[in-house]
């Protein structure tokens, strides 16, 4: 078609004029393109590259499914996939029991029938019975369960047993359990074995001594038991202990007749304050509820509580049944009153003396050596001076804690006997010290140094 319209002129008149205009713009709209075309190339690029990456990545994942896929069947086929494990049992014994010999189980999951990697030659069933019959592994615990604690039972298989089993072997070490031979702890008290709890005693807890008092808690701090002050760290672990009584150096025992009486609390405050130690021979008729306390504190320390008969007759002049009762109702007046202190000793009034109160007494027959005859002159002066005149080791001496000038005469007694190097002790302790087994019917009045 030759002709053209004037529209169409027009039109491609208008089309050259845009082109002129365009032409105008060529080099602004060249270098902007140019970025653009820059811009969508490296888009492309990164589409490209991402596209790469997954596939790698799918590739991959075949791989190892394949891979995977493999070893599962090689396991499958060989049996591969078989777990023996060899445990050994554990085992709770108390210390200083015998530790049992240990028991080791071998045991499988897989069929007995299943034969073993890598050539199948034998079977999971061959490796069983050849484990359980005690064979290709040794025992080892470091424990002969004398001392207290958690030991593993370690068990070492046989080298080429090892190696034959690889990664399908199991072990699966024990526990030696020693447990501690007096019991186990509950809180701050301690349970023996027997279900008790460990009371005015000691125990042993990994290495560290602990002690309960009457109440079954344990003790921190200090405490005195006897003639020894133990003292304890804050968490009840014994730190020192140190001998109040010193078995080789000098003792006497100082003896209260008659009491309680109305100032006996300021003997044992004396006593007390001077770490000393005195045996008081009461007459039950003197024991009240009200004044039990004393007999408590002569217990708590360290004073000895004895018999001097109800009321203080010659019993030498009465009857054998008089003589028991005066005894026994005293015994289980003091018992009654120190909450279970049993008096051990006793000490006839006016040491008055036969046959019959030594069978009946039933008790080792305590006398003196040295008698003050506080009750005599009642001065305080004279009964310290007739004690330091003739004092000396093991003597047993004399006095009633129911006069006031006796408890005056004690208040500088018995510092200056601390001071004159003798120590204070109870006729029972001193016996014990000088290795004296005191028996009934017996009378004692001194215990010296053989
Ligand atoms: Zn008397």
């Amino acid at each position: 078609m030759a002709v053209v319209s004037d529209k169409e002129k027009a039109s491609k008149g208008a089309t050259a004029e845009r082109t002129t205009t365009k032409k105008a713009t060529t080099k602004k709209e060249t270098a902007k393109k140019q970025r653009e075309e820059t811009i969508e190339r490296v888009r492309q690029e990164k589409r490209r590259q991402k596209k790469a990456g997954k596939r790698v990545l799918i590739a991959l994942l075949i791989l190892v499914v394949l891979l995977g896929g493999a070893v599962a069947a090689y396991q499958f086929i060989l049996g591969g996939n078989v777990r023996i494990v060899v445990k050994a049992d554990s085992i709770s014994i108390i210390e200083g029991e015998e530790v049992p010999s240990f028991t080791v189980q071998a045991t499988s999951t897989s069929d007995r029938s299943k034969r073993l990697p890598p050539f199948g030659k034998r079977t999971v069933g061959d490796v069983l019975d050849e484990l359980n019959s005690g064979m290709r592994y040794e025992v080892f615990c470091d424990s002969r369960g004398d001392v207290e604690g958690e030991y593993p039972i370690e068990i070492e298989i046989a080298h080429s047993l090892k190696q034959e089993l690889g990664n399908n072997l199991v072990v699966e070490n024990g526990i030696l359990l020693v447990k501690n031979r007096y019991g186990e702890w509950d809180g701050d008290r301690f349970k023996r074995h027997n279900g008790s709890y460990v009371q005015e005693d000691f125990i042993e807890w990994q290495g560290d001594r602990y002690y309960f008092d009457a109440q079954e808690n344990k003790v921190t701090g200090e405490i005195k038991i006897k003639y020894t002050l133990y003292t304890f760290d804050a968490q009840g672990r014994l730190v020192s202990e140190v001998q109040l009584i010193d078995p080789d150096k000098p003792m006497v025992a100082l003896t209260y007749d008659d009491g309680p009486g109305p100032r006996t609390g300021e003997v044992l405050e004396v006593l007390e304050a001077n770490a000393a130690y005195a045996t008081f021979f009461m007459l039950g008729q003197n024991i009240y509820e009200s004044n039990s306390h004393l007999l408590q504190k002569m217990v708590e320390i360290g004073c000895e509580v004895a018999n001097h008969s109800w009321s203080h007759p010659d019993l030498s002049r009465v009857s054998e049944e008089t003589v028991r009762v005066q005894i026994e109702d005293t015994n289980a007046s003091i018992l009654e009153a120190t909450g279970g202190v049993a008096s051990t000793t006793m000490r006839p009034p006016y040491g008055a003396v036969n046959a019959t109160v030594k069978e009946a007494a039933n008790m080792p027959i305590i006398f003196w050596n040295i008698d003050t005859l506080d009750w005599q002159h009642r001065d305080a002066q004279t009964t310290v001076d007739s004690v330091m005149n003739s004092v000396k080791d093991g003597d047993i001496i004399l006095m009633h804690d129911i006069h006031d000038a006796t408890i005056e005469a004690s208040k500088m007694l018995i510092p200056k006997l601390k001071e004159a190097g003798f120590q204070l002790v109870t006729v029972s302790d001193l016996a014990q010290i000088r290795g004296v087994v005191m028996e009934p019917g017996v009378i004692y009045s001194s215990f010296p140094k053989e």
